[in-house]
């Protein structure tokens, strides 16, 4: 279902109309492509109070350019190292750093603030530190432009080089608002191929055949993973098309099979190195009017086939050590939504589902485990939306716009990447910014 209001948007009459009628007016997103791969400019480093990081080989590494006299020209990326911020006083820093640059930077810009871990036994470095939070998601909802800000909490720069590669990129475009902490014992971090740092590893993604799995199959196949297409027997043709192009193989199975775990250990002897639980269904009805049916198949695709694969391919040892599990949330699941009380709760057990095994699978089978929580994302699940709840979903966000499947494939090619070992537990945002949830 075309975004027509955006397309208006970009004609000179609705330019005209929509900012005399103080309507939002949507940036046109730069998102990854093979010929527009990098940010257009260059990365400002900025400092709020006395940081021990060791930044810079990072950052060169990255992709902008680092300029550190970039502030008079046009900055594509701002980096703002807060992790030194202990108190109230040296808070202030974070506005003395950004307030003079906030303006120059270019549309599509990447902020990123750095933050340190809460201190449990320092009220006063907690209470900066939360502040930023509340700071990065208000610059947020403020900026503008297709700019995004997020906040990554971060103990080593080496181990949050992959985060930083992504946020600083056009591939998290949609992306915005976001705490990621980066925090976890990251081991060994691969030498980096940012080309293709998926070469050599295999991939499952259920429900692959269309919409956000399919733009995730394509994702992982261009990062260089060799990928299976998993989808009903019904969706078979599909699947086999997308696997024929991407030079991958099909597997038709319903994921609600008691079995299906085996049936893919069975078809992967070899093993596998990232899973993603994409496959998702909806049966909205508000609770009054809603069929035990309705909860059951929803709850069973949504979160019951996830929690039973994910066991049985744990315990079978398919997930090769550095595995990558990717599920799928919502921001239903985080906020709720009317008329989807079976889905809100499958996606929030999601959530419950990454926190409670990411620390213990990490510890014991070496393997990440994370989300992502797509907000409004243009596919054939929200053309069924009605009109008016669909409009508002394109709308109340910070981006002004539906998101589109390649932000959320994005996303989970950053947390399937080897070099992402110290992201764990995560439940990423793919919303821009949505105004509704945290
Ligand atoms: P979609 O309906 O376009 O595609 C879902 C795919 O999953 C289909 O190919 C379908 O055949 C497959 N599938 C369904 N049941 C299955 C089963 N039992 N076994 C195997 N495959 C099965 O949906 P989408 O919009 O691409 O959504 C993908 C995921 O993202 C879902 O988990 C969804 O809940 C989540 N999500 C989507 C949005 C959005 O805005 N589109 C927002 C939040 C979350």
């Amino acid at each position: 279902m075309p975004d027509r209001y955006l397309s208006f948007t970009r004609t000179a009459p609705g330019r005209f109309l929509t900012r005399r009628l103080g309507l939002p007016q949507p940036a046109a997103l730069h998102r990854w492509s093979p010929d527009r791969s990098a940010l257009d400019g260059p990365l400002l480093p900025l400092t709020a109070g006395p940081s021990a990081l060791d930044l810079a080989p990072v950052l060169a590494r990255t992709g902008p350019a680092v300029d550190p006299a970039a502030g008079a020209a046009r900055p594509a990326a701002v980096v703002l190292d807060a992790t030194g911020v202990r108190d109230v006083d040296t808070l202030a820093g974070v506005h003395a750093a950004l307030h003079p640059v906030v303006r120059s930077v270019a549309p599509s810009g990447r902020i990123v603030v750095l933050g340190a871990p809460l201190d449990p036994a320092d009220h006063h470095q907690s209470a900066a530190q939360q502040a930023l939070e509340g700071f990065t998601r208000s610059l947020g909802k403020e900026i503008g432009g297709g700019r995004t800000v997020n906040l990554v909490r971060l103990t080593d720069a080496g181990a949050a080089e992959s985060t930083l590669r992504f946020l600083l990129s056009p591939r998290s475009a949609y992306v915005s608002g976001q705490v990621i902490d980066v925090l976890a014992a990251a081991g060994p971090v691969p030498p980096a191929d940012p080309g293709r740092p998926l070469a050599g590893r295999t991939a499952l993604v259920t429900g692959a055949a269309r919409g956000i799995g399919a733009a995730v199959a394509e994702t992982l196949a261009r990062d260089g993973a060799r990928v299976v297409v998993l989808d009903v027997p019904q969706a078979a043709q599909d699947a086999r098309r997308l696997a024929d192009r991407l030079g991958g193989t099909a597997l038709t199975l319903d994921i609600t099979a008691a079995d299906a775990g085996e049936r893919i250990a069975a078809e992967l002897p070899g093993g596998l190195d990232v899973l993603v639980h994409n496959a998702g269904v909806t049966r909205d009805r508000r609770l009054v009017n809603m069929p035990a049916e309705r909860w059951s198949s929803v709850l069973d695709v949504n979160l019951a086939s996830v929690l039973r694969t994910t066991d049985a391919l744990l315990a079978e040892g398919t997930l090769r050590p550095g595995g990558r599990i990717v599920a799928t949330a919502s921001i239903a699941g985080l906020a709720g939504n009317a008329g989807q009380t079976n889905y809100g709760a499958s996606k929030a057990g999601i959530v419950g589902l990454v926190r409670s095994l990411a620390p213990r699978a990490l510890a014991e089978h070496g393997v990440t485990v994370n989300a992502v929580a797509p907000g409004f994302i243009e596919t054939r699940m929200t053309a069924a939306v009605p009109l008016f709840i669909r409009e508002a979903g394109r709308r109340m966000n910070s981006l002004a716009q539906g998101g589109l499947p390649v932000d959320v494939a994005e996303t989970t090619a950053w947390l399937a990447d080897p070099a992402s070992g110290a992201v764990n537990g995560q439940v990423v945002r793919v919303c821009g910014q949505s105004l509704l949830g945290a």
